[in-house]
Formats: structure tokens, C-alpha cells, sequence
């Protein structure tokens, strides 16, 4: 075992190879306030790469609906669940000693890979603490599609009545959209007896050499995740490419230049914003204050990784959703959720500028820039004044060239009566 500096944790941790980073990183935040759960990202992915025999159960896009849904069923939770046993958990952070380079503090408990050791003598030898699901776990991509926590049973017919208040609701449930984190300390990499997974040194994408892999399956048991499929047609393990082809600009329509993945293009919510992050020699993020990537995870504060106490630093991070209980977030994202919640709620000038980049063109955004635009509300909204400035914020593709230019208010175009009635 190495030590590589997770700054998601705070400190550092073992992981069984050296720390090796790419030149810049492949990163993606989801707004989860946002997502409709209408799954046309997940249908875009799979009519993409996915369609064929022996990938009938094969999502490398999923959206499920928490807090009872997963894919494959209970994933998380069975994790967490090993991971506790182990002394890991939401109270195991500590206050930062240097906030800069331990932005949500210090975890105190044990990392998957920390862990490992510790699993029952019955699984094996693991490199990740982990579990390989069973085939039933992989068969209902969606049950529990819609279905709240906290809803009280109403007599038959009558609706329900409750719903509550901000900052949480009594009943709630939300929509979790995942693809593979792409993440700094891969788990299925870790694990993969015959070294057939690889980190793309250009851009970091996780990859599976099609011709090196045996299917053991060993990353399947390894990543926290759970996003590394087998195909028994190939016999081989499969998982999300990222796209590659258009991130290397390879699409029709992308000539030549960077372009967003399948799912990122699709998503009718708009909650999606794909970029790249530069790497500093320990794998901390170089300042790139005009970046939106950056700005988000580590300015506002306001996206977080999904469980980075599994030890794996996801590069996929959430603005995690403002009605669910706290107790619950703090859980899935870390310290880091009351803040970023608050903030989301009473955005500065300057978030609510770069949220409106989110899925606005299929060429990927490397900087943006805010034209100051006038006060157009200025209102006390439960005990926190909001103030909202039309200003215009534009974004730039990796050679500077204008991709995105548009206003915090949306222009409202009405239709003339004399088309009411047509389409
Ligand atoms: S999410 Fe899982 S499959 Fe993707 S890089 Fe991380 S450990 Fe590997
Ligand atoms: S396309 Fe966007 S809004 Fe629809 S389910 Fe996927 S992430 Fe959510």
C-alpha cells in the first residue's frame, strides 16, 4: 500500500498503487434541485453504447429515486452498512486544521480501502471493502421509482395532505442520476488482478481494456459505486466510457472541439455541467477561479462528492437537494451539505449567474465570464434577503470561443393570438 493525499477526506490515506494524475480531469456537479427523473439520460446512454446482447441489464447511466431506490438494489446502503462496521461514518469528521486543503474536514474513519482488511474471512482476500451483487440486485434498475419516506397513510381515495415546510420536508424522496465518478483513487482499478483497468493519462476516464480483462468480476465487488458491468455474451467486464469519442471532439457535430457525453446533452432538466479541472502534483485542484467546475465545488461550496468517505475521491459532485433531511445528506455528501444547502436557498450574484451555464450547449465549457446586468427583486424570502441581478454570463469552449451567452432571467416569448390554437 502507498499514502496518496485524498483532499475529499482531508488527509492521507492507503491505496495500493502510487498517486499518478492526469494532466487535467474529467469532472461533472449535478443538480439534483433539478432533476425530473424523466430518464432521458439514461435512454440516450443506453441506445448509445448499451443495446446490444448481453447488456439487457446494463445501465451505465441510471437515475434512481432515494431514499429507497438503488441500483443495483440497496448498493449504498449495504456499503455504508460493512463501512460502519469498521468505525467510518457521517459523525467520523473532525474541523479542518488547513481549510484549503481539507475544504470538508478530516475523516476520521476508515476508507474502503482501509477497511478492506477488516472484511468477514467468508468474502476473500480484498484490495476494497466490498460485495459482488447478486444477479436479482441488478434486475429492477427503477423499483422504488417515486416512492417517499416519511408519508403518512391516508384512508383509501383521499389525498395526501402533508408535504411541510422548507428547510425539510415530512415526506420526501429525490432523484439520484450516477454515472462512474471517473474517480482520483479508482476501486475497480485497484482490484483488477489482471491491471486491465486504466486511468487515461489526458483526462483521467476510467477504462476497461476489452482485450486484457477476464471478467473475474473483482472490480464489480470493488467499486463503492457499483458501476462495472459483465456481459456473459463476452464473458468481459464492461463500464461507462465517458464518451471518449466526444471529449476528443470525434462526434459529427462537435468539429473538432470537446463535446459533452451522451447523458449531458440529453438532460431535459438541465441539471448537468461537464468539465475538466487542472491537477496540482498532489492531486489537489489548481486554482482556476473562472472555471466553472472549480467555482462550484470549491468557491460557492455548493457542489460536494457523493459518499467520500468510501476513499475513492469521485470527480462526479451534487448540489445536494434542499428539501430532505439533513441527517440523511450529511450522510451521502459529507460536513459540507448544511452550508452548501443554505447557500442554495439564498444564491450570491455570482452562483446564480454560473448555474444558468448548465446544459445550455453540447460543446464542453472550460471558463465563463458575467456581464453585470440591473436589480430586477429584492425580497426577504424566509428570513433571507434575496436579491436577483439580470446579469448575462458567458462561456468558453477549450480554444476561448464563445459557446454559451445567455441572461439570468430567461427571455419569455409569447405567442401571438393569432396563433393560439396552432402548433
Ligand atoms: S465509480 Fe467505480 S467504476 Fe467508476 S472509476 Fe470509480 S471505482 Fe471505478
Ligand atoms: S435527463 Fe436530466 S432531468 Fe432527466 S432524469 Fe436524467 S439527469 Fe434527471
Amino acid at each position: 500500500m502507498s499514502n496518496v493525499y485524498n483532499w475529499q477526506l482531508g488527509r492521507e490515506m492507503a491505496y495500493p498503487y502510487e498517486a499518478a494524475y492526469p494532466g487535467r480531469q474529467f469532472a461533472f456537479v449535478f443538480n439534483i434541485n433539478r432533476c425530473i427523473g424523466c430518464q432521458s439520460c439514461t435512454m440516450a446512454c443506453k441506445s448509445t453504447w448499451t443495446f446490444s446482447a448481453g447488456q439487457e441489464y446494463m445501465w451505465w447511466n441510471n437515475v434512481e429515486t432515494k431514499p429507497y431506490g438503488g441500483y443495483p438494489r440497496h448498493w449504498d446502503a449495504k456499503l455504508l452498512d460493512m463501512l460502519h462496521a469498521t468505525g467510518g461514518g457521517p459523525g467520523a469528521w473532525a474541523r479542518p486544521s488547513d481549510a484549503s486543503r481539507a475544504p470538508y474536514g478530516e475523516y476520521k474513519g476508515k476508507t474502503i480501502f482501509e477497511a478492506a482488511p477488516e472484511a468477514p474471512a467468508e468474502d476473500g482476500s480484498q484490495t476494497a471493502l466490498g460485495y459482488l451483487p447478486s444477479d436479482e440486485e441488478w434486475n429492477t434498475p427503477n423499483l422504488f421509482e417515486d416512492n417517499p419516506a416519511g408519508a403518512q397513510a391516508t384512508a383509501r381515495g383521499q389525498y395526501f395532505r402533508g408535504g411541510g415546510e422548507l428547510p425539510a420536508h415530512d415526506a420526501w424522496f429525490f432523484y439520484l442520476a450516477r454515472i462512474c465518478n471517473h474517480c482520483s483513487y479508482p476501486a475497480c482499478l485497484a482490484a483488477c488482478p489482471r491491471k486491465a483497468i486504466y486511468k487515461r493519462p489526458e483526462d483521467g476516464i476510467v477504462l476497461i481494456d476489452q482485450k486484457e480483462c477476464r471478467g473475474y468480476r473483482k472490480c464489480m465487488e470493488a467499486c463503492p459505486y457499483k458501476k462495472t458491468h459483465y456481459r456473459p455474451t463476452t464473458r468481459v467486464s464492461e463500464k461507462c466510457i465517458a464518451c471518449f469519442p466526444r471529449i476528443e471532439g470525434k462526434d459529427t457535430d462537435a468539429a473538432g472541439r470537446p463535446y459533452t457525453t451522451r447523458c449531458m446533452a440529453a438532460c431535459i432538466g438541465q441539471i448537468r455541467l461537464q468539465g475538466f479541472v487542472g491537477l496540482n502534483p498532489d492531486g489537489t485542484w489548481v486554482e482556476e477561479r473562472n472555471n466553472p467546475i472549480y467555482y462550484l465545488v470549491h468557491v460557492a461550496k455548493l457542489a460536494l462528492p457523493l459518499y467520500p468517505q468510501f476513499g475513492t475521491e469521485p470527480n462526479g459532485y451534487y448540489i445536494p437537494p434542499r428539501w430532505v433531511p439533513r441527517r440523511y445528506l450529511r450522510q451521502m455528501f459529507g460536513p459540507g451539505v448544511d452550508a452548501a444547502v443554505e447557500r442554495y436557498m439564498a444564491p450570491d450574484r455570482e452562483t446564480l449567474a454560473v448555474l444558468q451555464l448548465f446544459g445550455k450547449d453540447n460543446h464542453i465549457c472550460h471558463r465563463y465570464e458575467i456581464k453585470e446586468g440591473p436589480k430586477v427583486f429584492d425580497k426577504e424570502i424566509r428570513g433571507r434577503r434575496v436579491q436577483i441581478y439580470n446579469d448575462t454570463v458567458i462561456g468558453y469552449d477549450r480554444d476561448g470561443r464563445e459557446i454559451i451567452r445567455c441572461t439570468v432571467e430567461e427571455p419569455l416569448h409569447v405567442r401571438s393570438g393569432k396563433h393560439a390554437n396552432s402548433i
